[in-house]
């Protein structure tokens, strides 16, 4: 299921933004461990930092491919997936640079920037595939969001649907009323 909404607890928000603070002035960098659901909601379960070996830390990443591969080896045999990478642009915004866009290299797991040039930090989720950026939800909260933005809920279903009976009533009674009274019936 492509990722249509991320959601974070407060608390793994929290510690997103505190492992971009602390290594500051470097990039931090890391993976989210969690779960899709079939409507595209990312449930973001644990954060995992990693090692930024990038020989420029301050304006790049780069993971380590061992460390990764322990992570991938660590939730193989659960339903547990990548559903995220994230980094931080100490002095930037959340906005992918061009080698955050040119190397990419999983198009279907969302890419986070923490932005710390701001107070507070901001943070966005991207999904960048073969050179083509679209920005992804982000929701914090401590219940589960029910729906992903870019569906209709029930509530608004049935607004649209009174709306269009009611419409419908409208013109009716327009339509009688423009009709020309009816004739005298002769006795
Ligand atoms: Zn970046």
């Amino acid at each position: 299921m492509t990722p249509r909404l991320l959601w974070f607890t407060p608390e793994h928000y929290h510690q997103l933004l505190s492992n971009a603070l602390e290594h500051a002035p470097d990039e931090a960098c890391g993976v989210l461990i969690g779960v899709t659901s079939h409507t595209g909601i990312v449930n973001v379960e644990q954060l995992i930092m990693l090692d930024n070996i990038a020989s420029d830390r301050r304006v790049n990443f780069r993971l380590d491919d061992e460390q990764l591969a322990r992570v991938v080896g660590g939730i193989a045999s659960s339903d547990r997936e990548i559903v995220g990478f994230f980094h931080s642009h100490p002095n930037g915004d959340v906005i992918p640079s061009e080698s955050d866009v040119a190397l990419a290299s999983y198009p279907d797991v969302p890419q986070i920037i923490v932005g710390l040039r701001h107070s507070p930090p901001s943070v966005a989720a991207w999904r960048i595939a073969y050179g083509a950026v679209s920005r992804i939800d982000i929701t914090v909260g401590d219940v589960a969001p029910s729906q992903a933005p870019q569906g209709l809920s029930d509530f608004q279903k049935a607004l649209i649907l009174v709306s269009a009976a009611l419409a419908l009533l409208l013109v009716i009674t327009s339509a009688l009323a423009l009709l020309p009274p009816a004739p005298e019936i002769p006795r």
